[in-house]
């Protein structure tokens, strides 16, 4: 007998224990199916999927072509293991991986989650300088950034500074040289750019011999409520690195994929990394995989007569996956018979037309762009910037407003992200924002009546 609605709900909330969510006050969002660009849940209600299942929809759910490259691969073999044997379709990736991705970044380490393809990239570059030409093995600590994300294992939590997820945690984590990364909200764009850069020249200078890599989110910082570098900023900090002789890891995972108008968003700044990391978007959001992609460079590093041991140490049960494999080789197929970057502009002018028009309301702090990723900043006063305070969850409420209009999307705080499958129509679009400005009336001329 299959499980009446009301029983889903019941055993979603005792049985399956689910990320980032108090438990105790969870209310069952359960989705049935998907069309497109939207999601269907238990009872019919059709959502716009506002932020791409988590920032890695691409073009669209149970799109046909991905569907039936998918299928077809199950006819030949759904999994084998990547450790010393491959298969034809995973094989075919990583050669379309290595022609698409800019420079030398030749060689592609399939994971299964955007956290272990960053583990990869940080023991990557931590070996490497144990087995490179030039070996320099003091070289072990890293720069992060304040904010950043880079996912939620040990590894990954260390170098990204998201405190109030980690502060329970700091005793299981290593030490990071953490600075403050640039936001173009700052008032002045060319002295924020530059006076951070030389933060990071400052601590490179003092400490590049025992710095074996910097961590940074190019671009954006996603989870940090998609705070925008200032132009120049990401290339200021490759030529640092170089400068410095200390790798760059580049974790595209939220903007890999066409998300900044590129597809990688380091091609926005002309910067290639030593190791690109992508996620969410590789397989079009359909099954999990993620790379860390490497240069010749690092890779020569690691080969060498079995007997020096010279081999990465590491890897996972589903890396490199073929059903994954052909969700992705399908996705970037679809880049180009779609022409994905192409339709791009149009619709991140269309975001930006509506961000304006929000960016004007009285409790509106900030909105902010980077290609089809966008955000609306709630505060509490606009003149002084005073925030909601976080208990309040003007955010969730205002997606609360969203999830009962037709649309679904997830804040980061009082941050409201706006981040749809590329494949987003022009009316779909507008339909988010209206649906959002009339969410946030709603919810701050509630707040406004209680408080006069
Ligand atoms: C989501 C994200 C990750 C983590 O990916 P998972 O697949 O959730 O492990 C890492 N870095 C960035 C920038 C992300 O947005």
């Amino acid at each position: 007998m299959n499980p009446t609605p009301q029983q889903l709900i019941e055993w979603d909330k005792h049985y399956v224990w689910h990320a980032f969510t108090q438990m105790a006050s969870y209310d069952p969002l359960i989705i049935e199916s998907a069309e497109g660009c939207e999601l269907i849940d238990l009872d019919g209600r059709r959502l716009i999927d506002g932020v791409s299942s988590m920032w890695c929809n691409v073009h669209g759910h149970r799109h046909p072509v991905i569907d039936a490259a998918i299928v077809a691969q199950m006819g030949k073999v759904a999994h084998v293991t990547n450790l010393g044997c491959s298969n034809s379709t995973t094989i075919r990736l990583a050669k379309r991986l290595a022609d698409l991705t800019p420079g030398d970044l030749d060689h592609v380490f399939f994971c299964s989650d955007g956290a272990s393809a960053l583990e990869v990239a940080i023991k990557l570059a931590f070996q490497y300088w144990h087995q490179c030409d030039n070996p320099q093995p003091g070289k072990t600590k890293y720069i992060g950034f304040e904010d950043a994300y880079h996912g939620d294992t040990i590894g990954t939590i260390s170098v990204g500074g998201v405190d109030k997820f980690n502060s329970v945690f700091k005793p299981l984590m290593f030490p990071v040289h953490r600075l403050p990364i640039p936001d173009r909200r700052t008032p002045s764009l060319e002295t924020s750019c530059e006076h951070h850069l030389q933060i990071l020249e400052d601590t490179l200078a003092e400490h590049h011999e025992s710095i074996a890599a910097v961590v940074i989110e190019p671009l954006v910082l996603g989870a940090a409520g998609m705070i925008v570098q200032p132009h120049g900023y990401l290339r200021g900090v490759r030529e640092l690195t170089r400068k410095y002789n200390v790798l760059l890891i580049a974790d595209e995972v939220a903007v890999g994929l066409g998300r900044t108008g590129t597809m990688f968003g380091c091609q926005q700044e002309e910067v290639v990394p030593d190791i690109l990391c992508l996620g969410k978007g590789l397989t079009g959001g359909y099954l999990p995989m993620s790379a860390a992609i490497a240069s010749t460079e690092i890779w020569n590093a690691y080969l060498g007569d079995f007997s020096e041991a010279k081999q990465l140490c590491h890897g996972h049960t589903f890396g490199g996956n073929p059903l994954s494999a052909a969700a992705a080789l399908a996705t970037l197929d679809l880049f180009d018979q779609e022409e994905t970057l192409a339709g791009s502009p149009a619709k991140i002018e269309r975001i930006a037309g509506h961000l304006q028009t929000l960016a004007n309301h009285p409790h509106v702090g900030d909105v902010r762009q980077y290609g089809m990723i966008a955000a609306v900043e709630l505060v509490k006063d606009r003149t002084t910037g005073e925030p909601f305070p976080w208990t309040e969850r003007h955010g969730h409420q205002v997606c609360q407003y969203a999830l009962n209009h037709g649309l679904w999307i997830r804040p980061l705080g009082n941050v409201l992200v706006i981040m749809p499958p590329l494949a987003i129509s022009l009316e779909q679009i507008d339909t988010i924002c209206q649906v959002i400005s009339d969410g946030i009336d709603f919810v701050t001329r509630n707040k406004a009546d209680g408080n006069e």
